[in-house]
């Protein structure tokens, strides 16, 4: 048994996406445990992450081994291999890990992963995909939707507004949206204030309804 991972974070398959996460987790301050059949990967791993494993992870009993059983989440980057993927992810549900993230290629290997045991099953593709379209046709800098169609986005302030206050741009009953935070030229995004008054080149951050957020920000 791996020691002194109890709370730690599993990442199964370290492709282009599970390594990305695992990344990304080490920066946040997490211990993380790199598992991948590849022998080449773990190396390339081995000395970034807290624990890198070569074993196959379809199989139940090496999870146990390695103390996955103890871990508070795993994450599944195992995609190309649908089967591994899935069966990947039962073994972690039969484990009884509390929290299974596992990435899905299409909507019917999403549904595997539900009914197999993954409480969270993200599809990169779609959601990248999804989200260039959004900044591709759009005005936005950034975007993101979460569920019920509700988004935020990073826009450019409309000609309109400069020099008037957000009180008197009134864009929550005029359009729906939110203005959540400014950013002058070369400064920090400031919390927006009724107050704060626009000015050439201020980037806002702005919340709403996706159409809303999506029609705002055509306006400019
Ligand atoms: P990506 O597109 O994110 O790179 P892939 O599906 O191509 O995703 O890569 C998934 C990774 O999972 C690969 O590094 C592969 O070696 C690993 N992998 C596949 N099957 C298993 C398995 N049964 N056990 C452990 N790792 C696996």
């Amino acid at each position: 048994r791996t020691k002194g991972f109890t709370d730690g974070i599993a990442v199964i398959g370290l492709g282009r996406f599970g390594g990305a996460v695992a990344e990304s987790l080490l920066r946040l301050g997490h211990d993380v445990l790199g598992i991948d059949e590849s022998a080449e990967l773990v190396q390339r791993w081995s000395d970034r992450l807290t624990h890198v494993v070569q074993a196959d992870a379809t199989n139940g009993d090496t999870l146990r081994s390695l103390g996955v059983h103890d871990f508070s989440h795993a994450i599944v980057g195992i995609g190309t291999d649908i089967e591994a993927s899935v069966l990947t992810v039962l073994a972690l549900s039969e484990l009884g890990v509390p929290d299974i993230w596992a990435k899905a290629l299409g909507d019917k290997h999403g549904r595997i992963l539900e009914r197999t045991g993954a409480h969270h099953v993200i599809y990169p593709e779609a959601a990248m995909g999804e989200r260039v379209a959004h900044l591709v046709t759009g005005k936005m800098m950034d975007f993101i939707e979460f569920d019920d169609g509700y988004a935020i986005v990073k826009t450019r302030a409309p000609r309109e507004a400069v020099g008037r206050t957000l009180a008197e741009c009134a864009w929550r009953s005029r359009h729906g949206v939110t203005v959540v935070g400014v950013k002058r030229p070369r400064a920090e995004f400031e919390p927006a204030l009724p107050e704060t008054t626009i000015r050439e080149g201020d980037l806002l951050i702005v919340a709403g309804a996706t159409e809303k957020v999506e029609a705002f920000a055509a306006k400019m």
